[in-house]
């Protein structure tokens, strides 16, 4: 496995292989990261994995600075996997003095997660673009679990003309239904034992849906009040958006839903989503 920091290492290496899969990472690794990387392998044979916390999808406000890190491990873990590449770079070779070009998708910016986090999608769109010119794979792999984040690299990949495969995996789960996430290690043990509703309450209105409940009123309601009963959890939106626009649905119809939410436990900030189909 070949560890990488700088542009410059990683066109050589990539040139050895003729497909390969990268999956983009932030690091701190979990069994959703892991599942991206074994799809990867299975598909391309080669697997390129990048660990790089982007500072420009955080706001001032958020977490850059205290997301959690541990690159030995990370290491470990892929090179257990039969990873081919890892690119761990500064920001400094990301972002070089007189950087100045952005990608920005101004619509993912009016809803969900763009709505409730200014500019997150263009530090997000930006950097996965530079990482796919970068490593130039043959497809690239991104959990479920970031619904909006698929929208915006599958339309900015349509957009731009990228000439990789964006591929969409399942959310990996804990056994008790909490998506798996780098930032659940900021629970404490109380809030760790109630997340679990959030995915409960996801599933409660996909329920709902299959037994043929079509407004979206009553289903935000249904999660909402199963939110409720538990008080640490506190919901910041909860949507039942078109699977494509994203836009807010009143009646779901022929396309399905994406139901989504956001929710705080203290300073923790959690989301998760079903697809209704
Ligand atoms: P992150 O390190 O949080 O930026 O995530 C890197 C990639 O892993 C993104 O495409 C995420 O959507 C994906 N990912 C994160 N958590 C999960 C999970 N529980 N299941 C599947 N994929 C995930």
């Amino acid at each position: 496995m070949q560890v990488l920091t700088t542009i410059d290492a990683v066109r050589t290496a990539r040139a050895r292989f003729d497909q390969i899969g990268l999956v983009p990472t932030m690091g701190y690794l979990h069994e959703g990261h892991l599942s991206l990387v074994r799809r990867a392998r299975e598909e391309c044979g080669a697997v390129a994995v990048s660990i790089f916390v982007n500072p420009t999808q955080f706001s001032p406000r958020e977490d850059f600075s205290r997301y959690p890190r541990d690159l030995e491990r990370d290491l470990r873990l892929l090179e257990a996997e039969g990873v081919d590449l890892v690119f761990t770079p500064a920001p400094g070779e990301i972002y070089p003095e007189g950087f100045g070009t952005y990608v920005v998708l101004p619509a993912a910016d009016e809803v969900l997660e763009g709505a409730a986090r200014p500019s997150h999608f263009r530090g997000v769109a930006t950097v996965v673009c530079k990482l796919l010119n970068i490593v130039q794979p043959t497809r690239a792999y991104f959990g479920q679990k970031d619904a909006q984040q698929t929208v915006v690299v599958r339309q900015m990949v349509r957009d731009l003309n990228i000439p990789t495969t964006i591929v969409v995996a399942p959310t990996v789960r804990e056994p008790d239904g909490l998506a798996m996430s780098s930032r659940n290690t900021y629970l404490t043990s109380e809030q760790r034992a109630v997340a679990p509703v959030i995915y409960r309450a996801l599933r409660a209105a996909a329920q709902s849906y299959q037994a043929g409940e079509r407004d979206a009123t009553c289903l935000r309601q249904q999660i909402a009040d199963l939110l409720a009963s538990e008080p640490l959890v506190k919901p910041e939106y909860i949507s039942l958006a078109d699977p494509m626009t994203l836009l807010e649905l009143d009646t779901i119809g022929a396309r399905g839903a994406l139901i989504s939410l956001a929710a705080r436990l203290g300073s923790v900030r959690l989301i998760d989503n079903l697809l209704l189909d």
